[in-house]
């Protein structure tokens, strides 16, 4: 083969598509009930953007980021995320000036230059949610509780982390502590957690390398450095996930404080979180969705004080996971060389469509092989043929084959009828 899709790309074919197209569909459903509208913002911007919001010293801007000049040689970059492009779009637009909270989301391509593994592409998916102006602790508790329907809904074997860094003033002082703490092992660290350590030494607690971590396990946690301000927060939310009642009394019940959890980007202050899949297919990418709140981040790129809430999910890993709730279309064939055809394939997808399930139809116009053609269809895995030729017009009658019984009905040539006949056909064989 002399083409391949560049190292870290994949394609979705469509055998999978439908999965796709459903995870997003279920989002997209529960992202309305709490009123969420849906934007879109482009594929690259400035890479002063993305320098500035996600952090000098994370792992995305250090080394993970598709940046190039364009022919006037403006430095560009492929997005890595979507917060900076929408929260850029916010302030640019004046969507700042309409009544808060502003609730957005999107989803679309992400590009980070990263090792591909299992789960872990250079261009991959998210679906990308963001709160703009809502203070109280209601976008932590909503957000969750919206994401433990999403996740049951599509069947995903999970478990949430929670956790506090803290505002500023309690980050600075657990920095404070922490380098501190770590000095004296500095030698022993990875040489990305050596530079965490002069940049960000919060971040040193995500670090994946084992050794790092046995050392960490040893120092105190930034819960236990929080101002009192984040604290009185902290023990609010934990309240309303229920986390001071006994398992069985709580509405969500595979919700646990982690009190290592940092998030991979600079931004966050106070509540963080992650949904992680039990799935083992998964192994060490096993996040499927992460975020937390960011204050000061609209200030930070130009904009005015807005407080600030985010999280996005990876649709590649969530393909891989889902297990349920795939609805199942109905798909058939229709053969016919009849001129009418034509309206009454249109027909039937009005009825279908008012009946409010998904039809299917694909035409084959003048068969010249009928049995070639049930061949191809059943190929197909279409659930039913149905007929309309010379025999069926005279008697004004419609021929359907279900493929799975190989029964044949007739039916009257009314659309409506066609279509009670097919579901009344296919409700039998599912019971
Ligand atoms: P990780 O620790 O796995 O690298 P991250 O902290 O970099 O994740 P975020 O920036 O928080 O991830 O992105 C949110 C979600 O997007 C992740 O939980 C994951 O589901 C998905 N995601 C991130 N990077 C990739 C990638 N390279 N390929 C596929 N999905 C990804
Ligand atoms: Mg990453």
């Amino acid at each position: 083969m002399k083409y391949q899709s560049p190292r870290g790309t994949q394609d979705i074919l469509p055998k999978d598509s439908q999965k796709w197209q459903k995870i997003i569909d279920v989002f997209r459903k529960h992202l309305e009930y709490y009123s969420f509208q849906f934007m879109e913002i482009p594929i690259f911007e400035n890479t002063e953007l993305f320098q500035r919001s996600v952090g000098e010293s994370s792992d995305i801007v250090n080394k993970e980021m598709y940046t190039f000049l364009d022919r006037s040689e403006r430095s560009l970059t492929l997005r890595p995320e979507a917060t900076a492009g929408i929260i850029r779009a916010y302030i640019e637009n004046g969507l700042s000036r309409e009544p808060k909270p502003v609730k957005l989301w999107t989803h679309g391509p992400m590009f980070r230059y990263e090792r591909p593994q299992a789960g872990r592409y250079r261009q991959f998916h998210q679906i990308d949610v963001e709160v703009l102006g809502e203070n109280s602790v209601s976008c932590e508790v909503e957000s969750i509780f919206m994401l433990y329907h999403i996740f049951i809904e599509l069947g995903i074997d999970f478990r949430i982390e929670i956790n506090s860094l803290g505002d500023l003033d309690s980050r600075k002082r657990y920095k404070e502590y922490f380098q501190k703490y770590t000095k004296g092992f500095l030698d022993d660290l990875c040489n990305d957690c050596k530079t965490r350590y002069e940049q960000n030494p919060l971040r040193m607690l995500d670090c994946k390398v084992k050794a790092d971590q046995e050392i960490y396990a040893g120092a105190k946690k930034p819960y236990e450095f929080l101002s009192d301000p984040s604290l009185k927060r902290w023990e609010e939310i934990k309240t309303l996930f229920g986390l001071y009642k006994t398992k069985e009394q709580r509405e969500i019940q595979n919700i646990v404080t982690n009190p290592n959890l940092v998030r991979g980007l600079d931004y966050y202050n106070d509540f963080v979180f992650e949904i992680i899949s039990n799935d083992e297919i998964l192994k060490g990418q096993s996040t499927i969705c992460a975020g937390g709140r960011y204050d000061d981040l609209v200030e930070h790129l130009g904009g005015p004080q807005t407080p600030g809430y985010g999280f996005a999910a990876g649709l590649e890993r969530l393909v891989l996971v889902t297990k349920g709730a795939i609805s199942r279309k109905i798909s058939l064939t229709l053969l016919s060389n009849q001129s009418e055809v034509f309206i009454l394939e249109s027909d039937l997808h009005k009825e279908s469509y008012e009946k409010g399930f998904k039809l299917n139809i694909e035409l084959n116009y003048n068969p010249a092989n009928i049995s070639k053609q049930i061949e191809s269809a059943l190929k197909k895995n279409m659930d039913y043929v149905l007929f309309y030729l010379d025999d069926e017009r005279q008697n004004q009658k419609i021929t359907i084959k279900n493929l799975r019984t190989k029964t044949e009905t007739k039916c009257s040539l009314n659309p409506k009828d066609i279509i009670d006949s097919i579901i009344k056909n296919h409700e039998n064989i599912k019971a």
